[in-house]
């Protein structure tokens, strides 16, 4: 059975950036930006008041209390079109130019208005509260670099840096199918002996929570004639993704309706749990990821293996595997030759340790403890048995800009 690295190199070893797209600012939470974001202007343009108060020569103030008269006014927005001479000041307010002259600004409530002239309290160093142009960035600097994930920050300093328009990644379009003759839509009447599906509802959204485009073919029962008539809703896309039907029963039509459509198997089966079953493959020039129909199995690979799919069709680099760790909050027995993945919950212990504490059940099946679980505790294959208070590598939960 293939490992878990193996398999991730394989599947993300089959995928490569899409092409570009140009959308508004307005439309760019969420996608991962293709081209470096290089700023437009230089902020701020010019030497601007970070505070409200009076702009005034630092070298008329190196004894205080003094008097200063007050010439103009630079409001943000405007300017004093003058310059400030020896003994005079310009009112000044936040984001207003410094005037010719000035080196620094007297905050407010260092001072005390009189008519034409303000009496200043105390002493200023020559550059106090003045932002110098450029503080922020300079035209022609990179502000944001292709592969980003675009956030409200980066929408901000996209805007800030003058741009209108981003180039961002084509979002992947992944077609999702549900199969087996016991499930049924959600609210639709339920018959004796079926279940209501999670599967394609999940892996829509967490396509979308990705990054990429879900279209829902819909349920599939276990007949070969529906399956493949189904298989079909997904030509033209970048993914198809199906859940269940890939195990080794009667009933597990997926591989072989694949098989018949020509479908070039690269594995079938890796060495994980949950989640033995897990298929990848190309029909037609389209990738294949059938993913096992336990709700938690497939959202697990889903985690895995179709988190970083898409992450490679939108260019962003996108560590993979555990790399946080935690402390255990409880004993866990030896492993098995699968790499296993534990449902568990995130807390501070008491000397202020991230600890995972695994839900006592882990059948694939229990959908409500994957909601509620903050991280999967990670087993490799053997390992040995670890005390509560060892550390354990884990996979956080959470992801993408709407979270997993
Ligand atoms: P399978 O891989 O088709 O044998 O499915 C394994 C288990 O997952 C079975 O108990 C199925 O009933 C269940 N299952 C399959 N598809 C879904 C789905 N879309 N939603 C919820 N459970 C499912
Ligand atoms: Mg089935």
């Amino acid at each position: 059975m293939l490992s878990v690295a193996e398999a991730l190199a394989r599947i993300t070893g089959a995928f490569v950036p899409l092409p570009a797209e140009t959308v508004s600012l307005a439309e760019a939470l969420g996608r991962t930006l293709a081209e470096n974001v290089v700023a437009r202007v230089t902020q701020p343009p010019a030497a601007v008041s970070a505070m409200d108060g009076y702009a005034v020569r630092a070298a008329d103030l190196t004894t205080v209390p003094a008097r200063l008269r007050v010439v103009g006014e630079a409001p943000a927005g405007g300017a004093h079109d003058g310059a400030v001479s020896a003994g005079e000041a310009v009112r000044i307010f936040t984001g207003g130019p410094l005037p010719a002259g000035a080196d620094a600004i007297v905050i407010q409530e260092d001072t005390e208005r009189d008519g034409d002239t303000v009496v200043v309290k105390e002493t200023v160093a020559a550059g106090s509260y003045v932002r110098p142009a450029g503080l922020d960035f300079r035209a022609g600097d990179v502000g944001i670099t292709a592969g980003r994930l675009l956030g409200a920050r980066d929408i901000g300093l996209a805007a800030a840096m003058n741009h209108p328009w981003l180039r961002v990644r084509r979002r992947p379009r992944v077609a999702i199918l549900a199969t087996g003759d016991e499930v049924v839509l959600p609210g639709d009447p339920i018959g004796p002996n079926q279940i209501v599906s999670s599967n394609g509802f999940s892996l829509s959204a967490f396509v979308e929570a990705c990054g990429g485009q879900p279209l829902h073919l819909g349920i599939a029962g276990d007949d070969q004639a529906a399956l493949a008539d189904m298989v079909s809703g997904a030509r033209g896309t970048d993914l198809l993704v199906s859940s269940g039907g890939v195990s080794v029963g009667d009933h597990d039509l997926v591989g072989r309706v694949l098989g018949e459509q020509g479908m070039e198997l690269d594995f079938w089966k890796i060495a994980m749990r949950p989640g033995k079953p897990l298929l990848f493959g190309r029909v037609g020039g389209t990738p294949v990821l059938g993913l096992p129909g336990n709700p938690v199995s497939a959202l697990v690979c889903a985690t895995l293996f179709l988190r970083p799919a898409l992450a490679a069709m939108l260019g962003r680099p996108e560590s993979n595997g555990a790399q946080e760790t935690a402390v255990l909050g409880t004993d866990l027995g030896a492993n098995d030759r699968r790499q296993d993945y534990l449902r568990a919950r995130l807390s501070i212990d008491s000397a202020g340790r991230r600890c995972a504490t695994p839900f006592p059940r882990q059948d694939s099946s229990m959908l409500a403890t994957l909601a509620h679980a903050d991280c999967l505790i990670v087993r490799p294959p053997l390992a040995a048995s670890a005390k509560a208070g060892e550390a354990v590598d884990i996979v956080p939960l959470s992801g993408g800009i709407l979270g997993i």
